[in-house]
């Protein structure tokens, strides 16, 4: 089996951090770890380069991580702060000279074909639209390999995915986990989940409510993402239990698929 190399592009929360007009002290801080683009995480493996969502951040994060091609993209949800930059695909279809294939539950597909109407118009367009190879998610995937088998959880009131893959897993934008879904979560080498602050949030897992899953599902590290200006990343890590620390923008390391 391959050996995946992981990316964290963005850690995040939707409106990143620093967050537009804000003085907080990590909003701030000079420490690089307290930059946050939007969540994303970015896999690669035998040539092939996969990304879990498009933020309003992509082209920053792609220029940031050397992207040289993009082979799929996998969609957790159709919230503004995971989508946006689908747009900024055209340049991988054109330097491939093929359509990107995007992976996304039939929901996630109906908000894309509203957001980005214009790529999914059929009429004749002058200008260069992106170009996808729409699959809808309704079971595990097989890309270039490796399976991606997709996990449900409640964002809220919203359905949302997460993926595993061999012995990790990302799962972000969560507020509750079936009991099903937290079967597919056990047995993990490395868990990306989402911990948005401390304060109760309808949407999203706090610290303490992912901390207690961590507990809960016994992955051997897991990484903090989707976190908001509430949480300076020196101090917060401080306080992790061992095995537990929060992700950063431009965090790297190899799985086992
Ligand atoms: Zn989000
Ligand atoms: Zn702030
Ligand atoms: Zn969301």
């Amino acid at each position: 089996m391959p050996k995946l190399k992981l990316t964290v592009l963005g850690s995040g929360t939707s409106m990143g951090v620093p967050t537009l007009g804000c003085h907080c002290v990590v909003c701030t801080s000079n420490d690089p770890h307290d930059k946050r683009t939007r969540p994303s995480l970015l896999l690669e493996y035998e040539g092939r380069c996969v990304l879990i969502d498009t933020t309003p951040d992509f082209r920053f994060q792609a220029l940031r991580a050397k992207l040289e091609r993009l082979d799929a993209i996998l969609y957790t949800h159709g919230h503004a702060d995971h989508v946006l930059g689908l747009d900024d695909v055209r340049p991988f279809n054109a330097k491939q000279k093929s359509p990107v294939p995007i992976y996304a539950s039939s929901e996630t597909l109906a908000t894309l074909r509203k957001q980005f109407s214009y790529i999914f118009d059929p009429a004749p367009a002058d200008s260069f639209l992106p170009r996808v190879l729409v699959q809808e998610v309704n079971g595990p995937v097989d890309l270039f390999g490796v399976t991606f088998v997709p996990i449900r959880a409640f964002h809220g009131p919203m359905q949302v995915l997460g993926y595993r893959f061999g012995v990790s897993a990302y799962l972000t934008d969560f507020s509750a986990v079936p009991e099903a879904s937290k079967d597919l979560l056990r047995g993990l080498d490395h868990f990306i989940l989402d911990a948005l602050r401390h304060r109760p949030h309808p949407m999203h897992s706090t610290v303490e409510q992912s901390l207690a899953l961590v507990a809960e599902l016994k992955p051997a590290h897991a990484w903090f993402t989707h976190i908001c200006h509430d949480l300076g990343h020196a101090e917060t890590n401080a306080k992790l239990p061992e095995g537990v620390q929060l992700a950063y923008d431009g965090l790297q390391f190899e799985v086992q698929a």
